[in-house]
This record gives C-alpha cells, sequence and structure tokens, in this order.
C-alpha cells in the first residue's frame, strides 16, 4: 500500500555520517544515539544499518530491549539508568549497560545477586543539573561501585554537556575542567560529547563520543549547515498533494481564516499535518519543495492537512510529491521557522508516517 506521507530513510547517509563522526572524533569509540525510535528514522532500522558501531544508546530499558529482540549483538546503554529491581533483572538479562546516576541505584545494584554482566557508566553532573552525582557525592558512589564484582574495564565515567552547542561557551569550559578535576583522575573510560561537543570541543572526546543528532545528517549548531559539517541528511518527508484548488483574491484559507490571498491564487492541499508529526506552529511561509521549487505554506496546520500557495508553479497537479525536509530542505531551517528544534520534528514523525528504508 502506498501511503500519502512517506518518510525515506537514506541508509548510506546514516553510514557516510558516523564514518564522519568516526573521523572527527579519531580514535575515539562511538555510542550510536538512537533513543525515541531513532530519533524518528526507526531505532531497528537504524541500529542494523550501523552494523560498524561501536555501541548503541537508548533512553529507556524497552528501548534496548526492543534493539535486542531485533538480533543486535552491540553493547546498549540505557542512558537513564533502571529505577527498579524488575528493570535491572530485565536489563540484566538482555546484558544493557546502565548509566548510574543517582543513590538508588547503587543500593540496587549492591542487593543484586544475579551475575554482573553489563557494564556501568557513573555519571558526573559537571553543572547540568538533570542527571548524574554532584562533585561531594562523586567519590563515595565511586567507591561503591568499585566494590561491586564489576571488572574495572566496565565501570567508566561520563558527563553530559548543557551549552555544547554554543562553540565558545565557558560553561562548557568549567563543565570540562570539574570532570578533569573529579571524575579523569580514577583513570576509567571517559564519556563527555554529544553530537555539539563531538563538533564544537575537540578537547573534550574522552574515550567513548555518543552521536546522535549529526547522525541523522543534521547540524546541532544553529547558523551552521550540516553540510558544513560533512553531515548529509538521512530522512526525506514527502508527501502528495490531493487537491489543487482555486481561491479569489479576498477569501480566506483554513481553520480560523488566518491567510488571506491577496491576489487571486491556486493552492494546493497536502496530505500532512499536525497528526503526522508536523508543528501546528508552523506559521505562513515555511516553505516544502514540490519538484525542485520552493512553495510557501498557507493558514493553519491542521490534523490531516496544509494548504500551500502554489500560484506561481503553474504545473503542480494531484498526485505530486511534495518535500516537506530533507536534502533539498534541512529540516533544522523549518524547525526554526516554528522556532524550534530539528530534534522535536524528527521524533515527532508519527506511526501515520511510512518508513521506506533505502541502501
Ligand atoms: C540524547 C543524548 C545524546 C545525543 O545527543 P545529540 O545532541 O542528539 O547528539 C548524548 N548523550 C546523552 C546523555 C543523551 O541523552
Amino acid at each position: 500500500m502506498s501511503r500519502m506521507i512517506r518518510a525515506r530513510i537514506d541508509t548510506a547517509a546514516l553510514r557516510a555520517n558516523y564514518s564522519r563522526i568516526k573521523a572527527v572524533a579519531a580514535g575515539r569509540r562511538a555510542i550510536a544515539v538512537v533513543k525515541a525510535n531513532g530519533y524518528g528514522h526507526g531505532a531497528v532500522t537504524v541500529a542494523r544499518a550501523l552494523e560498524a558501531a561501536d555501541a548503541f544508546g537508548v533512553a529507556r530499558l524497552e528501548e534496548g530491549v526492543a534493539l535486542r529482540e531485533a538480533g543486535i549483538r552491540q553493547p546498549i546503554v540505557l542512558l537513564e539508568g533502571v529505577v527498579t529491581r524488575g528493570q535491572l533483572q530485565e536489563a540484566a538479562a538482555h546484558r544493557l549497560e546502565l548509566v548510574v546516576h543517582e543513590p538508588g541505584q547503587i543500593a540496587l545494584l549492591e542487593d543484586w545477586r544475579g551475575p554482573a554482566p553489563f557494564a556501568l557508566w557513573l555519571k558526573l553532573d559537571t553543572g547540568m543539573n538533570r542527571l548524574g552525582f554532584r562533585a561531594e557525592q562523586f567519590a563515595a558512589a565511586h567507591s561503591r561501585l568499585a566494590a561491586l564484582a564489576v571488572p574495572s574495564s566496565r565501570l567508566r565515567v561520563m558527563t553530559h554537556f548543557a551549552c555544547a552547542d554554543e562553540r565558545d561557551s565557558p560553561v562548557t569550559r568549567e563543565q570540562l575542567a570539574r570532570f578533569s578535576a573529579i571524575a579523569a583522575p580514577l583513570g576509567l573510560e571517559t564519556s563527555l560529547c554529544n553530537s555539539a561537543g563531538i563538533f564544537g570541543w575537540p578537547d573534550a572526546h574522552g574515550d567513548w563520543v555518543r552521536p546522535g543528532l549529526s547522525l541523522y545528517g543534521v547540524s546541532p549548531f544553529a547558523g551552521e549547515s550540516a553540510a558544513s559539517l560533512g553531515l548529509a541528511p538521512v530522512m526525506t518527508l514527502t508527501s502528495t498533494v490531493i487537491a489543487v484548488r482555486r481561491v479569489e483574491q479576498g477569501e480566506y484559507v483554513g481553520y480560523g481564516r488566518l491567510w488571506r490571498a491577496a491576489r487571486e491564487s491556486r493552492v494546493a492541499i497536502l496530505a500532512a499535518g499536525y497528526a503526522d508529526g508536523l508543528l501546528r506552529g508552523l506559521p505562513d511561509g515555511t516553505p516544502v519543495v514540490i519538484r525542485g521549487r520552493r512553495a510557501p505554506l498557507v493558514g493553519r496546520v491542521s490534523m490531516d492537512m496544509i494548504a500551500v500557495d502554489v500560484t506561481d508553479l503553474p504545473d503542480v497537479e494531484v498526485g505530486a510529491a511534495v518535500e516537506l525536509w530533507g536534502p533539498s530542505l534541512p529540516v533544522e531551517e523549518v524547525a526554526a521557522r516554528a522556532a524550534s528544534l530539528a530534534y522535536e520534528l524528527l521524533c515527532g514523525v508519527s506511526s501515520r508516517v511510512a518508513l521506506e528504508v533505502t541502501t
């Protein structure tokens, strides 16, 4: 069945982006982050395509289990760890590695009587104040983990930057200094960088980098294109024109009558709406691409449809394919129109969108 809205996933671009990241972080290992269904690209699709990946990262237990059930054999890191004994048991059964960021998790591990088949990533909070032990708690947390039956090669330290996407941020310099002073002296393997850290903070690469967004060919920096970083977009989101209509000068289009035709216009109606993952906040003028040419969105994004002014593209007809983002229109640019981020658009792609994999 051919669906009206499709996301084509270019696995060759995905592999090229992974290679590019490995070249930028030369000699480091990479945890390819595939949480949130691989940022909307299909976590299993992405993991299968990246057979070269050193490891995968997910946020939640169920995401890691889904990868194991699909036959993925690389190490898988649970970036939020686990909070109950049952979760720990399930994580152990699936050989998942755990981030340890709060004392209750250490207590669970101390009470755990099963084998210790996974690695542990002890997280230092260097200033983000989301997950991780504060500096003054860190040494005690480390001693307790070191007393468990986990070989030191499988005990690692990590942190996360709050502002790595600001190329010269004093915040990142401070976080890096704190990590170097407190965690690095333990002599364990380290991990600090998301995509922005990888491309913006080469001094912070550590032993393991954690690319997410950049894997999918998206720039982590406002005002710097993915192409300038050597990355290519992996997803092309394409919809279909389902009606083309004439709108008289002075008439309105869509809910709330927010857009008024300043001239007699041709308006194409597309099968794409917020139920597919488009943001309702996308304003008039947001571009789409039809046969290589841009046309502006007009009126409200509704649940199943958007309207586009094609007055200047007279050959657009019902059935025409329309790129909503992809190689001709960076998802970063679309996100910026709604004061959002590519992250939100990509992981918002809904189950109504057909994922089509190309190699
Ligand atoms: C999501 C996540 C990443 C990946 O971040 P990107 O900005 O998408 O590269 C890395 N580390 C942690 C802890 C994460 O939660």
